[in-house]
């Protein structure tokens, strides 16, 4: 008869798995390589060098007054860590870079009070470095740094463009609603993400069909349709079947300066009979419906619940929030109202908000659309077709043309 293990025992056999089972995986994390800074007149920049695009999230903190940058799934280098610099600038008094926790690096910046109007924090390529510039209140004789002005006043240490187009995204605004609109930005480039890929196949219908594919398939004929107009840049973020992690897809999108982030996706309920479309924008819900829903597309994350539950909280704050759910309620009632004209009566799942990690850390209206059900014998079946997935693209198409119109630029 084997012995029964003590807890004692069970934990150490436990802990010897995880790190026999870990050690075998590649690192995930990216390095942070390098942290260099400069007082321009204008403005303060810090560039740290790292070694892929990561998912970053940025705060502001009171007493002290500071701001900081948590960069997910990055380690620092040896000799960078725990490293605090005395800084000469009218706004920074200083700064430290540290590990804080397994996967991620955080830099703070303790502020001089109330100097600080507006920072910008981008990607350069080349090598890939992550920019942070604080611009400091300034006379009125002097304008905010806005879109046009700020790639001018780059200094010669980073002439490569960050890896946007112009106009550059602006400055970040407390007024927060509508900054796109306030500055009458338009949209150029538009990113395209097909669900799931690779070994997560999302939902599957009785019959066989996979979310993945059919989400593909959706994107691909979105992106022609958007592309005959002529004006749009689009990217997709696979156009394969390949594994792609959650955080990549918004990463992919803030490094092409996207204007747009449409994540495409199919549902599934328990509830046979139900029909429809379901869109949703980042933010935190009370229905457990949602929930649940959100859980299974958030599956393929790496990161956990509580991480989210404070990085929501800030991101629902910022401007992208409104004009997320206004692309949403297009794409919504765009998509719906055309596949009832062609397809017949189906359910109106609403607009929602939902905490859905794809929609996380991207710098632009985001929109997750779960455009028909795998779990409904009678669209899947149209799932199957043509013609009904070219309607669902048409339909994708048009909300998105109504937002873009909207903008006035259009
Ligand atoms: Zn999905």
């Amino acid at each position: 008869m084997p012995k029964k293990l003590s807890p004692g025992q069970l934990f150490l056999l436990l802990l010897i798995i995880f790190i026999l089972t870990s050690s075998q995986q590649p690192d995930p994390r990216a390095e942070v390589r390098s942290l260099r800074f400069h007082q321009h007149p204008d403005f303060f920049r810090l560039v740290l060098e790292i070694e892929k695009v990561r998912e970053y999230y940025s705060a502001e903190l009171k007493n002290p007054e500071r701001l900081y940058l948590d960069i997910f799934q990055a380690r620092l280098k040896l000799g960078l860590h725990g490293t605090s610099y005395q800084v000469n600038s009218p706004c920074v008094k200083n700064l430290r870079l540290a590990q804080k926790n397994p996967s991620t690096v955080r830099l703070t910046l303790e502020l001089v009070p109330g100097t600080k109007q507006a920072e910008k924090i981008y990607y350069l390529k080349n090598p890939n470095r992550l920019v942070l510039d604080i611009y400091p209140r300034v006379a009125a004789a002097r304008p905010a740094p806005s879109a046009a002005e700020a790639p001018r006043s780059r200094p010669a240490d980073e002439t490569a463009r960050p890896t946007g187009h112009q106009p550059q995204p602006p400055a970040p605004s407390s007024s927060g609603y509508s900054l796109v609109r306030q500055l009458g930005l338009g949209v150029r480039r538009i990113v395209l993400d097909p669900g799931h890929g690779g070994s997560d196949p999302g939902c599957i219908s009785p019959s066989g069909l996979k979310e993945k594919d059919v989400a593909l398939d959706l994107a691909r004929r979105l992106k022609v349709l958007l592309e005959t107009q002529g004006k749009f840049e689009v990217f997709v973020t696979r156009d394969k079947d390949e594994t792609l992690p959650l955080e990549q897809r918004t990463a992919l999108a803030n490094q092409k300066a996207a204007d747009l982030f449409i994540s495409i996706h199919l549902n599934a309920s328990p509830r046979k009979n139900r029909t429809g479309v379901e869109t949703f924008y980042l933010n935190f819900s009370p229905d457990p419906a949602v929930n649940e829903l959100a859980a299974r597309e958030n599956a393929s994350s790496t990161k956990n619940i509580r991480d989210m539950k404070l990085i929501v909280d800030k991101v629902i704050k910022n401007s992208k929030y409104e004009e997320s759910r206004d692309l949403a309620e297009k794409i919504h009632s765009h998509l719906l109202q055309h596949l009832k004209q062609n397809f017949g009566p189906r359910d109106d799942l609403g607009v929602k908000g939902g905490p859905f990690w794809v929609l996380i850390g991207s710098e632009m209206p985001a929109v997750l659309v779960e455009t028909s059900h795998l779990s409904n014998a009678k669209e899947e079946a149209a799932l199957k077709t043509e013609i009904y997935r070219e309607a669902v693209a048409l339909g994708l198409f048009r909300g998105i043309m109504e937002y873009v119109k909207s903008l006035g630029k259009g």
